[in-house]
């Protein structure tokens, strides 16, 4: 039996271009005169042919900060569209939302009771006023007749108040004969306007009660109700293309055979995107060959924002930067992060990619960071990044990294204050690493070590944008 490294070729990895790599990894933003970086095919055959995306002098990483402004300079939100009200949860408002109406469109009564003229309230000789009960309105209806002096009618909370009257007391301060009773005596005296809840009191005819840029969220959608809004402007959720790379990446359902991983980026991503409200297309995976590449993207390019995993490296196999140059440009391809270094930005067409990285953890953080912005932006939102917290990191965090580390940690409020712990390896392959974590701690760049007990800033997963 013979023994296959890979595919395609001889098994050749550059090990000169690794220590390149390795050695020639700047620990600070390139600043802004970095010019974007466009790739170059070497070599006559585009599937065996060697890329040449090494750093050179002067091409350099840039910042964390610096990637998301240019990545989300590109980005604008997309068209309006009317979705059924109760479909509209989690959108963007697209317009803003003027009442036709006043609420509540008649004066009404806050309570169940009698509604009555106000100066009939007053005690009569020291006694309480005794008057002529002429009938009733419940809500939902309207009175037949006025009240008029030396009368009252009973009142259920929410019937309009009927003409004549102009106070409403509650039951439990008059005393009658029960619920058919022909009089009714008032035991307190009332003010003009008790328990009523005149017209417009909660929104007047012309006024702005909603602006465009809102998130729908239940009490959003309830006031759209009550104005009336069956259909909701809004803006149109984006659809996301998650592509994944590599021959060796098998479907979840497959059998693991020797040398292959499961794809566990794909459906990662599809949930993250998912969760951003945007609409996941996933697309499979990709082999590693410009061909298969090619296919996908043919596919992939029908929505509105690309999303690969791997493939955007320095290895031999990692052509998606390639695709990228061959149909639309990279505006850069790497962030001095970890995880997460090998991050592209750039186009296929008109439609923006993020190349996120192979390893999962990798993946799953830079979708954190500028994936799910990104998907925000389209979906008109104006908050886009979750707030951040000082936490005290009561385990530390003692490995030194050049670039600016995010390390996954649960945080949790304790003795009035937020309390970090790290979540254990925090390797880019250690999928576990991202269980039990809603907080991302940043460790600045040029090899800051957090002791036991500092104080760091941590970026709020399962905090709202805000
Ligand atoms: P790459 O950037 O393509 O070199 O991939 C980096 C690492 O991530 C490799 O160990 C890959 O096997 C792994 N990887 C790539 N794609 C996936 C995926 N969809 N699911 C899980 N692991 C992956
Ligand atoms: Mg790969």
């Amino acid at each position: 039996m013979t023994f296959c490294l890979t595919r395609h070729q001889p098994f050749g990895y550059n090990l000169t271009a690794t220590i390149e790599a390795a050695l020639y990894e700047p620990r600070s933003s390139s600043g802004p005169g970095h010019r974007p970086f466009k790739a170059e095919i070497t070599g006559s055959n585009p599937v065996r042919g060697t890329y040449n995306f090494l750093e050179k002098p002067g091409i350099s990483m840039i910042s964390v900060e610096e990637a998301l402004e240019r990545i989300l300079a590109e980005i604008t939100p997309l068209i309006v569209t009317v979705v059924p009200l109760p479909e509209s949860l989690g959108y963007v408002l697209a317009e803003d939302v003027i009442s036709k109406e006043d609420i509540p469109p008649f004066a009404n009564s806050a309570m169940d009771g009698f509604a009555l003229l106000s100066q009939d309230s007053q005690p009569q000789d020291g006694k309480p006023p005794h008057l002529r009960v002429t009938g009733g309105v419940a809500a939902g209806y309207v009175a037949d007749h006025a009240v008029v002096p030396g009368t009252a009618m009973r009142i259920m909370t929410g019937a309009p108040v009927p003409p004549g009257a102009d106070t409403v007391i509650q039951v439990e301060l008059t005393h009658s004969d029960g619920p058919t009773s022909e009089w009714v005596e008032i035991m307190q005296a009332v003010d003009p306007g008790n328990n009523i809840r005149p017209a417009g009191e909660d929104i007047h005819r012309g006024q702005k009660v909603l602006l465009r840029g809102t998130e729908i969220g239940p009490w959003e959608i309830g006031v759209l109700a009550t104005l009336g809004w069956a259909n909701v402007p809004v803006i149109r959720r984006p659809r996301v293309a998650i592509l994944g790379t590599g021959d060796e990446v098998v479907d979840v359902h497959e059998p693991l055979r020797p040398g292959k991983i499961r794809n566990s980026n794909s459906y990662l991503l599809e949930a993250a995107v998912r969760q951003a409200g945007a609409e996941p297309q996933r697309l499979g995976v990709a082999l590693d060959t410009v061909e298969s590449l090619r296919e996908k993207f043919t596919e992939a390019i029908q929505c509105d924002f690309i999303i690969t995993s791997g493939g955007v490296s320095v290895g031999e196999f990692d052509l998606v930067k390639n695709i990228m140059t061959e149909q639309g440009e990279i505006h850069f391809w790497r962030i001095n992060m970890r995880p997460g270094k090998p991050v592209a930005f750039g186009h296929i067409g008109t439609v923006p990619l993020l190349g996120l990285p192979g390893n999962p953890v990798s993946a799953a953080v830079t979708f954190e960071l500028f994936g799910r912005p990104v998907i925000r932006k389209m979906l008109g939102h104006t908050h886009l990044l979750h707030p951040q917290a000082d936490v005290v990191v009561e385990d530390g965090v003692s490995e030194r990294v050049m670039r600016r580390h995010y390390v996954r940690a649960h945080v949790e409020w304790r003795d009035g204050r937020f309390i970090a712990h790290t979540t254990g390896n925090q390797g880019s392959n250690i999928m576990t690493s991202l269980l039990n974590a809603n907080a991302l701690l940043i460790v600045p760049e040029g090899g800051t070590v957090i002791q036991p007990g500092d104080t760091a800033k941590a970026i709020m997963l399962d905090w709202p944008e805000g």
